[in-house]
């Protein structure tokens, strides 16, 4: 039987902890931490996670302000109000939700974010910093990733990352890479798989830590898993079962499961740590700003 990390159980610890670290943070600085979050358009889901995260945030004593813009904003708006946000010292965090309007250049504008206040870790300056092994703001997904690791380790009686196989499926600049770079810097022997990559099942199979980010439902299954690995699928896709909706990972549940030492579900895994993430990056860049 293997060990079900439950995310919303270990997010929510996560964001107490940072509840109260910005306890202490006000009665130092007199303030509370910032976060703006700009939405553009009315794409469904998006407005739903930025609602999430303005709830989140303002549980946790941070005061969060959502700049809502209409999809029809211009790209030369955007920048405007990013420059504007980056010169405001009681902003600590800026974070530009995904995907912008069509004919708005992603890059352009992500890269205009000041790298102290770019929660979301996607600049490039905060990537390099963490490729360097230098402390700057690092992606909310992976964090929630180690951070899941680190629980299943002590429920699996300690294991050792450091030495340890670990085997990333995918690697996106928002989630492969960073965690990659993560568990390298915790000093896993680590292995990044990709579309390319030959004979994945066997890959897999190697890892003691096996993270998949490949936005393929249900791809990776118990032909993936060694026995008594920790398996964290990173994947959220909607599939069709029996005419409904169902949300699942890139990982198939149940199949791992038979395997795995530790494993998060889809939904209440991973999801609910990139939250937790976001709220303790704010605390961090309030931090580290000094004002
Ligand atoms: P991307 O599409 O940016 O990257 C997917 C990666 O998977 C690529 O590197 C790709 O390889 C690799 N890949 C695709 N197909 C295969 C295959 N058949 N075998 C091996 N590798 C493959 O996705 P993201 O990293 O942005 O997201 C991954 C998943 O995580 C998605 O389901 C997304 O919804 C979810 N997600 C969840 C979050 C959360 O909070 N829980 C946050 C962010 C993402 P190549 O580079 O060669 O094309």
């Amino acid at each position: 039987m293997s060990i079900v990390l439950d995310g919303k159980e270990i997010a929510a610890a996560v964001r107490r902890e940072v509840a109260a670290e910005v306890e202490k943070f006000k009665a130092k600085r007199g303030r509370v931490p910032g976060l703006h979050v700009i939405l553009a358009g009315e794409d469904p889901a998006s407005s739903v996670y930025v609602r999430n995260k303005e709830k989140a945030a303002l549980e946790a004593g941070i005061a969060g302000r959502v700049h809502r813009l209409p999809a029809s904003v211009s790209e030369a708006e955007l920048v405007a109000l990013i420059k504007e946000l980056n010169a405001d010292p009681a902003v600590d965090g800026i974070l530009v939700q995904l995907p912008l309007p069509k004919g708005i250049r992603e890059q352009v504008v992500l890269d205009l974010v000041d790298p102290a206040k770019d929660v979301d870790g996607f600049h490039p300056v905060n990537a390099g910093l963490l490729a360097s092994g230098r402390p700057g703001l690092v992606p909310c997904t992976p964090l929630g990733c180690m951070r899941l690791i680190d629980e299943a380790s002590k429920r699996l009686g300690g294991f050792e990352l450091a030495g340890a196989r670990a085997v990333v499926v995918g690697r996106s600049n928002i989630v492969g890479k960073p965690v990659a770079q993560l568990l390298l810097a915790r000093h896993a022997t680590v292995t990044i798989a990709h579309s390319r990559t030959r004979d994945l099942p066997a890959v897999c199979r190697e890892a003691d830590v096996l993270v998949v980010a490949v936005g393929k439902a249900q791809m990776i299954d118990d032909r993936h898993v060694r026995e008594g690995a920790v398996v964290i699928d990173v994947g959220i896709n909607r599939i069709d079962v029996d005419g409904k909706s169902k949300l699942v990972g890139d990982v198939h549940y149940e199949k791992a499961a038979t395997r795995a030492g530790a494993i998060t579900p889809v939904p209440g895994g991973v999801g609910p740590m990139t939250i937790a993430f976001l709220l303790q990056n704010t605390l961090r860049a309030a931090e580290a700003r000094g004002v």
